[in-house]
């Protein structure tokens, strides 16, 4: 039987905010153990909480972003249950009156783009993280994170694959970074994904039975745990089985989910609205403000991009992706204004060294990065005026992202400097003809095909240094006798 896939993601974005969301605490990844904490986030008796204003400030800016309603007025919950890194016995969160609802966000380019729903994006404040690397298996609680602001943002099931929800996933983690309401890293937790995942058959009406997929933190487990959960789930069917309403955790070493919890244990969170806070007005002065202070976002770029550089679709969509290399690209154009060749080597060689490095765009904008727009310009204008030749350059770039040298340095050091000099290339040409006669022959009997064989082993011979115009134009002169 043939199945469709279908999809819905949950995001927690930690917001960047400077203190926590109900008390002053700082937020600082990596500070030592219950050292960011008070009473508020310690859920000491007799305390009360405090919206930080940043926070909601920042969820108006990613809800418009999302072309989302901002509601006038929302209220926090209080969301019951027990764990240890939960000191007050509740998580207060949004409920049934979230701050920003119905949006959408567009993924993909050149009429094969999708708009995927955004049902809700709520504000929460995020638990502490239980360590169980103690001593004889004790296990410790840092209370560091409890109170950290999130947004909540979920989808409608509007995803049909692994590869979609990745694109929505890099696409919204991009918007977040530009946003500058989250880091979007990762590997530290302030990006969080939990997809839900069921099978139907195709052309059904009716959703199967969705599975939940609890946080995971990078793209390559999301998609790694997606695409064993549709195999786990097609062999289910296939066999007849049922597939059963449960939270699972993905298990990267042996490469499979496992069940954390089934239904019938779910939590029955016991909702109400948090007595300790008033319902949150936000007034349409905010929601202006806010809009006031949105950054260009990725879709008008691209329309710039393509208006501005005369760009094709294609590369104003690789550029305008990610905000740091759309910045890339226009500090080096600006240096060196010659748009499509620009283009040609940012999204090729330039892309290409990141992901060999597997390194992000973002490291473009780094102050260590070893290509800053300024070296890059310095190689490609010594491509322009022949200093050097195109395939040399790509091993040039290369060089550079590996030690931090300029072009020039590695250039002179390895005496690449490209050979243009008439005399030197008709010795080398004059010796690749005395040694292949019989393709000499050949080419003055017409076979023209024989020219590239030429052009080749010249190159060869010069070490790829030799300047590819001067060669076809001198070897032109000397085969045609
Ligand atoms: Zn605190």
């Amino acid at each position: 039987m043939a199945y469709e896939v279908v999809i819905g993601l949950e995001v927690h974005a930690q917001l960047l905010t400077e203190s926590k969301m109900f008390c002053g605490c700082g937020t600082k990844f990596g500070a030592a153990p219950n050292t960011q904490t008070c009473p508020v986030c310690l859920g000491l008796p007799g305390v009360l909480p405090v919206i930080n204003r940043k926070a909601v400030e920042f969820a108006i800016r990613t809800g418009l972003a999302l072309n989302c309603t901002v509601a006038p007025m929302n209220r926090f919950a209080r969301k019951n249950y027990f764990y240890p890194d939960l000191p007050k016995g509740y998580q207060i969160s949004q409920y049934e009156l979230p701050i920003c609802e119905h949006g959408w966000l567009e993924i993909g380019q050149n009429g094969t783009s999708k708009r995927v729903r955004i049902r809700r994006a709520h504000l929460e404040e995020d638990a502490g993280k239980n360590l169980h690397t103690g001593i004889a298996g004790a296990s410790h609680v840092d209370l560091n994170r409890a109170g950290t602001p999130l947004l909540e943002i979920v989808t409608e099931p509007d995803l049909r694959s692994p590869d979609e929800a990745v694109a929505y996933l890099k696409k919204l983690r991009d918007m977040l970074v530009s946003l500058e309401v989250c880091d979007g890293n990762m590997e530290e937790g302030s990006l969080r994904c939990e997809p839900n995942l069921s099978l139907r058959a195709v052309g059904a009406k009716d959703f199967g039975t969705k599975v939940e997929l609890k946080n995971i933190n990078s793209f390559k487990f999301v998609k790694a745990a997606m695409e064993y959960e549709i195999k786990r789930q097609t062999k289910v069917l296939d066999e007849g089985g049922k597939i059963m309403q449960e939270t699972r955790l993905w298990d990267q070493d042996k490469g499979e989910t496992v069940v954390m919890r089934s239904k019938e244990e779910a939590n029955d969170y016991r909702y109400f609205p948090d007595p300790d806070l008033v319902p949150l007005q936000i007034t349409t002065e905010m929601v202006e403000e806010a809009r006031k202070s949105l950054p260009e976002l990725s879709e008008a770029k691209h329309k710039r991009f393509k208006e501005k550089y005369g760009l094709p679709d294609y590369d104003t969509g690789v550029l305008t992706a990610s905000k740091a290399l759309a910045d890339y690209y226009e500090s080096c154009v600006t240096l060196f204004p010659h748009p499509k060749t620009v283009s040609n080597w940012v999204t090729g060689a330039v892309l290409h060294q990141l992901n060999v490095n597997n390194a992000g765009t973002e490291e473009l904008a780094g102050p260590e990065t070893p290509v800053t727009p300024d070296r890059l310009v310095s190689l490609l204008k010594m491509v322009d005026n022949g200093e050097v030749s195109g395939p040399i350059a790509k091993a040039v770039l290369e060089e550079m992202f590996n030690t931090g040298k300029s072009a020039a340095e590695i250039i002179k050091a390895k005496g690449l400097v490209q050979v243009s000099d008439e005399g030197a290339l008709e010795k080398i040409i004059d010796e690749v003809m005395a040694k292949n006669p019989q393709q000499v022959a050949q080419y003055r009997s017409g076979k023209e095909a024989v020219f590239g064989f030429f052009v080749g082993q010249v190159m060869k011979e010069s070490g790829g240094k030799a300047n590819p115009a001067k060669v076809n134009e001198l070897l032109k002169r000397k085969l045609a006798g």
